[in-house]
């Protein structure tokens, strides 16, 4: 087999991890490929990131309009109709969608329509749709295949009663009633959005708290304010299967002895790698039991000039942005550039749910089973200035320091936050992390006033012992 084309990169999925990489590659004049089987842009961009925070925003806007009273604005008869909201998700995905695929061709990105597979020799064959048959010759090639949705025995995705994410984000009306099994990121985010929007929700987590991986902190402001709002959360839950009633209106979720009756139930238990069929027999990647891919910090499999990116990674958190720092790992390696690795333990994590979580880097029970000697300083927004202007007070900054030998705060080991924008506000968290800094150099930065910033400004002022409002 002779390959037809030849490039610098090929890279297999056009997702986060593969546009980030093939854009940076580009823009360091390296020729590029891309093979993808659906639409350039991945699951962020069609059935993740951007429509779950479309309709968070259509939350946000009920929200809003519900507590316009308090501001003197008055608003009769508020209602919703969901079907705007899909209609005004697909709008903004596919606009999004046009800009990245003129942004590819701008930058001679070519794009291949099928399905790729990494053959001996660094050739990807494009096996089945538009370009069916090509050959692919390259340098380097990066599998960036990306994740779907983990399924659970018992609970058949059936387009009527259990939805992964991918079905509920094309719903068009809201069901009135909803069980959510697992309360991960995913979950916690559509549960949020769902009750603001006036569904019942209950959400079922086999383990002993919803946001595993959050600052016990964070998590027990997040659980509060989910249960003010009516959300129903059960921990420990071993969820077993689901039995429709007979005249068709409610299934029931059984868990041990308890069960509940919903009109539908959101599967959020985690993503899968999508490897199946991605590498040739004999190629020599190496792909672990689950499917994930075993890199070395660098990106590279091991294989002469083939490297991985996105949620494939084994051991990496599936984000967006961690595969867009990944492409740019790997593209400076191609190029034998110094390079710095991403550290999986100190990246951003966002979760929009409403009261909004952000962090970086470790939580405070992660820091001290590490062996650090810690000193925290925690900020509720309860007094801050923009806080009270814009009604919204619940949640606290929270920052974790690694405790000097005299008892001061020393170097910043993780901020943790919760409340209005916080992920807008993490940067200097994750700069202050990232840096290693020590809480006297961050806290002599100033944020502006009001604004929401001013929380994390202040806690690290309390970290170097004198702190104006918080002590
Ligand atoms: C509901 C939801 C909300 C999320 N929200 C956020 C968020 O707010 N922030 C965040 O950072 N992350 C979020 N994520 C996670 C984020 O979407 C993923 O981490 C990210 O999309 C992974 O990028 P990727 O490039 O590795 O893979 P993907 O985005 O999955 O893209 C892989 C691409 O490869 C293509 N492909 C697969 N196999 C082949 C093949 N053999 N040949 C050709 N093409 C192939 C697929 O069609 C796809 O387009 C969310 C995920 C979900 C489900």
């Amino acid at each position: 087999m002779s390959a037809e084309d030849e490039f610098d990169v090929v890279v297999i999925g056009g997702g986060p991890g593969g546009y980030a990489t093939a854009l940076y590659g580009a823009a360091a004049g390296l020729s590029i490929a891309i093979v993808e089987r659906d639409k350039v842009g991945g699951t962020c961009l069609h059935r993740g990131c951007i429509p779950a925070k479309e309709f968070l925003e259509t939350a946000a806007v009920h929200r809003t309009v519900e507590g316009s009273k308090e501001f003197g604005v008055g608003v009769s008869g508020i209602s919703l109709d969901f079907g705007v909201s899909q209609d005004r998700k697909v709008a903004v995905v596919d606009k999004l969608w046009k800009g990245l695929t003129g942004l590819l061709k701008g930058r001679k990105i070519e794009t291949f329509s099928g399905t790729g597979m990494l053959l001996p020799g660094q050739q990807v064959q494009v096996l089945d749709g538009e370009d069916a048959g090509r050959v692919l010759a390259a340098r380097n090639v990066v599998l960036a295949s990306g994740s779907v949705p983990q399924l659970l025995p018992g609970f058949d995705v059936d387009g009527r009663w259990v939805m992964t994410s991918d079905e509920f984000l094309d719903l068009r009306k809201l069901p009135a009633s909803v069980v959510v099994i697992g309360g991960g990121v995913v979950g916690c985010e559509f549960a949020s959005l769902l009750a603001d929007l006036g569904t019942k929700v209950t959400i079922l987590e086999a383990m002993e708290q919803i946001l595993p991986g959050c600052d016990d902190d964070i998590v027990r402001v997040v659980v509060r304010a989910f249960k003010k709002r009516g959300i129903d959360i059960v921990t420990g839950a071993k969820v077993e299967s689901h039995t429709p009633s007979a005249d068709g209106t409610v299934t029931t979720v059984k868990a041990g002895d308890q069960s509940w009756d919903v009109e539908a139930i959101v599967v959020s238990v985690g993503r899968r790698p999508r490897t199946e069929g991605l590498v040739a027999d004999g190629v020599g990647v190496q792909i672990d039991r689950r499917g994930f891919v075993a890199t070395d910090e660098y990106q590279r499999t091991g294989v002469d000039g083939v490297w991985a990116v996105g949620d494939i990674v084994a051991g990496a958190p599936q984000l967006a942005h961690v595969g867009f720092a990944e492409g740019i790992v790997v593209v400076k390696g191609i190029l034998g550039e110094p390079v710095v690795p991403v550290d999986y333990t100190k990246v951003p994590w966002a979760i929009y749910c409403h009261p909004e979580v952000a962090f970086c880097g470790m939580t405070e029970a992660q820091a001290k089973a590490a062996g650090y000697e810690v000193v925290t300083k925690k900020d509720p927004f309860g007094g801050n200035s923009r806080a009270q202007i814009i009604g919204d007070t619940e949640g606290v900054v929270k920052i974790v320091a690694e405790k000097r030998a005299d008892g001061t705060a020393g170097r910043i080991l993780g901020v943790h936050m919760c409340g209005p924008w916080v992920t807008e506000q993490l940067s200097g968290g994750y700069l202050a992390v990232n840096w290693e800094a020590f809480a006297e150099e961050v806290a002599q930065f100033i944020q502006p006033h009001p604004s929401l910033s001013e929380n994390f400004g202040e806690t690290m002022l309390a970290l170097t012992g004198r702190g104006m409002h918080l002590a």
